[in-house]
């Protein structure tokens, strides 16, 4: 597709705030195995950056998916792979079903502060026995009179040691393991709500990944994203966009790789 002006424009904001407050910090954070999720994305939100192909009534620029690529393929500047990925678990992994399908309240009360860069989301799919298998999740929330009470574990989840909200996939019923699953917003501080320490990776180390553990957890039953049982074809939609995130943020790493490797070969006797 063809670029416009309005494109660039954003492109340009996006590489400034990366060259002044994010790459001058980068070693360091991959180094401590954590960055400031808090403090970065205000500075986002007070950009409009965390929403941009968002809807304008929660705060979001609303613009179309053409300007959330352009703003995937400039992350790809950021000189750590950790950084860009919690970015993106905020913008295109934890919060596009929310968006898509929460009722007005949901998106008012969690999609709203996403946006403005004032909550920290995470994606809680994973379970240690179930990563491709999504279906084969156990994690359960079960009725209990306007609530749902969530045990089980999930496991490698971003964001999640300084995360406000989960979005979590759990089993409602016990139905056939694709009807049976439904996304609900689980605040952080709800008590039963613990994690491990944060995991040590080989790689994207100034990401905090950790489990997750959920003991009798009670949440209202309005958190729940769209219906009930529909969660699995949801968190699939959300995947669509976790995905494109991830192919378009690799563009300019694999530019970066070849400008480096051209340098090289020319300062090479
Ligand atoms: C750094 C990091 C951050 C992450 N963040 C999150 C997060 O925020 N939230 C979250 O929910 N999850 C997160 N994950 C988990 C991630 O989504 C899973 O790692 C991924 O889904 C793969 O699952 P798995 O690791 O269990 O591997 P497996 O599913 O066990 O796969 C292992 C290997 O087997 C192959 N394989 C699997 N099934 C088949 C099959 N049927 N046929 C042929 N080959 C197969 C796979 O391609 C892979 O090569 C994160 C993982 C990492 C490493």
């Amino acid at each position: 597709m063809k670029f416009t002006e309005e494109h660039n424009a954003i492109r340009e904001t996006i590489a400034r705030f990366i060259d002044t407050e994010i790459n001058p910090y980068a070693d360091q954070w991959e180094a401590d195995g954590i960055f400031p999720a808090h403090e970065l994305f205000k500075k986002m939100g007070d950009l409009g950056l965390l929403g941009i192909a968002k809807p304008l009534e929660y705060g979001g620029m609303g613009l179309d998916y053409s300007y959330q690529i352009v703003f995937s393929e400039e992350l790809g500047r950021i000189a750590s792979g950790g950084v860009s990925m919690a970015i993106g678990v905020q913008t295109d992994m934890a919060t596009p079903a929310l968006a898509r399908f929460g009722s007005d309240e949901l998106r008012r009360e969690f999609l709203a502060p996403a946006i403005a860069g004032d909550a920290v989301f995470s994606i809680a799919v994973s379970e240690p026995h179930a990563g491709s298998d999504v279906a084969a999740i156990k994690t359960t929330a079960k009725k209990d009179g306007d609530d749902y009470i969530i045990n089980g574990t999930k496991m490698w989840i971003t964001n999640s040691t300084q995360a406000d909200y989960l979005c979590l996939l759990a089993n409602t019923s016990d139905d056939k393991p694709h009807l049976n699953k439904s996304l609900i917003i689980v605040p952080t501080n709800t008590p039963g709500v613990s994690f491990s320490e944060r995991l040590n990776k080989l790689g994207m180390r100034s990401s905090d990944t950790a489990q997750v553990f959920f003991d009798d957890v009670r949440v209202p039953q309005k958190n729940l994203i769209g219906e009930e049982g529909h969660g699995f074809i949801y968190q699939m939609l959300q995947f669509q966009e976790e995905r494109l995130f991830a192919a378009a943020g690799g563009l300019k790493g694999m530019e970066d790789c070849i400008n480096k490797t051209i340098e090289y070969t020319r300062e090479r006797q």
